[in-house]
């Protein structure tokens, strides 16, 4: 379902209605596209206080941002990771003052934070101050532009991080807080195929998101296995075949799901995308056992059981990714959908459990993606008003894309993405729901 306000206010008479009458204006997302694959324009870098990093100027020079020297920064980075207590805060307001309102329509302002620091309370409030400061920023500062808090020990260990940020994949993420570790990350040898030679499943993916996000894994080099129901084989093979991989026609809530993705990948598994999922819609009071059972077994059921299956027969090889798909329902919850929204809930439960143990058993990251207003068949199927409601009320009063949610799964399957683990990351072009 198009878009047409998102058209209308692209053009003169829009921009001038829309403002005469106080309707939102979405501005037009800058996103990746092979010709556009940066953002334009420079970067500037700040620092509020004593910087707790080292190493970060590299990592910035290497994003294919140089430094901005045209006053319109397309994207700035403030490094408030030093910042120890409330007057260190004064710093973070000193910074972003004067710039904030140079920041390039779609530019990026990416805050650095420390861990909270469990021995010292001054320092845990000023640096959860930050989360409270970036998530108000991303509301006021429109015209497409995103704020993101990034919590980080180590700037080489979050360098897939700050590029996937400070680029034009990340234009539907903003008000978000991303922890990353200190792990070592590997660079790949070039980070536009960051995932060559790799194999990728992804449940559901005959269609809709599924079908993106294999496509940008496909386009990062990996070899992709496109799952799907059995009734949608020929989808399936079409996507397959386009993308140059294979078909696996499976019922992922079959009871031998598992041992069939192990049998078609003799070789083992480095990428695994949970993203097949159902809605049946219907209040408490009115929903049957099978339509609860439907939905918590397609969503959240097979995902832990597949996820058991193939860590615990090493199919999911050391250095491996699993990338599950929650949504902003179960941490918001909707009308119509409690099985839905307790499915959802399920998985941020299970990435956050099993991350710690998955990295330290088998070398395997967890993460999950929790899409909001996503402009997709299941979305185009909402009567008119709450899909008008779900699209406007974010941040950048739009819905998004497929492929922004595809983007944002390959970056937590990139494999210098080893420092990200146990991440929920909403991409809802920060949704009012559940924020
Ligand atoms: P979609 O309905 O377009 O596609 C889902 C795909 O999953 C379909 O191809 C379907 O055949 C497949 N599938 C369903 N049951 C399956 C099973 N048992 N085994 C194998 N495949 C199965 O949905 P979508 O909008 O692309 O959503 C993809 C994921 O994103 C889902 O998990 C959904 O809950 C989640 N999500 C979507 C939105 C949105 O706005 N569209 C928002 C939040 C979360």
């Amino acid at each position: 379902m198009a878009d047409r306000c998102l058209s209308f206010t692209g053009t003169a008479p829009g921009r001038f209605l829309t403002r005469r009458l106080g309707l939102p204006r979405p501005a037009v997302l800058k996103r990746w596209s092979p010709e556009r694959p940066d953002l334009e324009g420079g970067l500037l870098h700040l620092t509020a206080g004593a910087s707790a990093l080292v190493r970060l100027a590299p990592v910035l020079a290497r994003t294919g941002l140089g430094p901005d020297d045209t006053g319109r920064p397309a994207a700035v980075v403030l490094d408030a990771t030093g910042v120890r207590d409330v007057d260190g805060l004064a710093g973070v307001h000193a910074a972003l003052h004067p710039v904030v309102r140079s920041v390039a329509t779609g530019g990026r302002v990416v805050v650095l934070g420390a861990p909270l620091d469990p021995a010292d309370h001054h320092q845990a409030a000023a640096q959860q101050a930050l989360e409270g400061f970036t998530r108000s920023l991303g509301k006021e500062i429109g015209g497409g532009r995103t704020a993101n808090l990034v919590r980080l020990t180590d700037a080489r260990a979050a360098e897939s991080t700050l590029r996937f940020l400070l680029s034009p994949r990340s234009a539907y993420v903003s008000g978000q807080v991303i922890a990353t570790g200190g792990q070592d990350a590997t660079a790949p040898d070039d980070w536009n195929r960051p995932l060559a030679g790799r194999t990728a499943l992804v449940t559901g993916a005959a269609r809709g998101i599924g079908e993106a996000v294999a496509g940008t894994l496909a386009r990062e080099g990996a070899r992709v296995v496109v799952l799907d129901v059995p009734r949608a084989e020929q989808d399936a093979r079409h996507v397959a075949e386009r993308l140059g991989g294979t078909a696996l026609p499976l019922d992922i809530t079959a009871a031998d799901a598992a041992a069939r993705i192990a049998e078609a990948l003799p070789d083992g598994l480095d990428v695994l995308v949970h993203n097949a999922g159902v809605t049946r819609d219907r209040r408490l009071a009115n929903m049957p056992a099978d339509l609860w059972h439907a939905v918590l077994d397609v969503n959240l059921g097979s995902v832990l059981r597949t996820t058991d299956a193939l860590l615990s027969a090493g199919t999911l090889k050391p250095g491996g990714r699993i990338v599950a798909t929650a949504s902003i329902a179960g941490i918001a919850g909707n009308t119509g959908q409690t099985n839905y929204g307790a499915s959802k809930a399920g998985i941020t439960g299970l990435v956050r459990s099993l991350a710690p143990r998955a990295l330290a058993g088998h070398g395997v990251t967890v993460n999950a993606v929790a899409p909001g207003f996503i402009e997709t068949r299941m979305t185009a199927a909402v009567p008119l008003l709450i899909r008008e409601a779900g699209r406007r009320m974010n941040s950048l009063a739009q819905g998004g894309l497929p492929a922004d949610v595809a983007e944002t799964t390959a970056w937590l399957a990139h494999p210098a993405s080893g420092a990200v683990n146990g991440q929920v990351v909403r991409v809802c072009g920060q949704s009012m729901l559940g924020a």
